[in-house]
């Protein structure tokens, strides 16, 4: 492993990270801003906390169920699934059938 010069930084949220030319942002921001886990922030908290419990934290993970499925969760409810059906068609993705 090459050691290049690095330094200590901490970024407006308050993250420290080491910045390196060939990273330049910060990473735990950059983690939060995926878009794939933006579409937790569209939920009530109740049915987001019923996805994350059974730990679905991305489209790619919700995917992988049938809206069926995701309505048995405990929190969830029928207003949730319209955000969530729009949420995979951006990424090109749906419920399974
Ligand atoms: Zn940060």
């Amino acid at each position: 492993m090459v050691v290049t010069p690095k330094s200590l930084r901490t970024c407006s949220e308050g993250h420290q990270y080491y910045k390196s030319s060939d990273c330049p942002t910060c990473p735990v921001c950059e983690q939060e801003r995926k878009p794939d886990n933006g579409f937790l922030a569209l939920l009530s908290a109740p049915a987001r906390r019923a996805l994350e419990q059974h730990g679905i934290t991305s489209l790619q993970l919700l995917s992988e169920y049938s809206e069926r499925e995701i309505l048995q969760f405990h929190g969830m409810g029928p207003a949730s699934m319209p955000k969530l059906r729009s949420a995979l068609q951006e990424q090109g993705l749906s419920f399974k059938s």
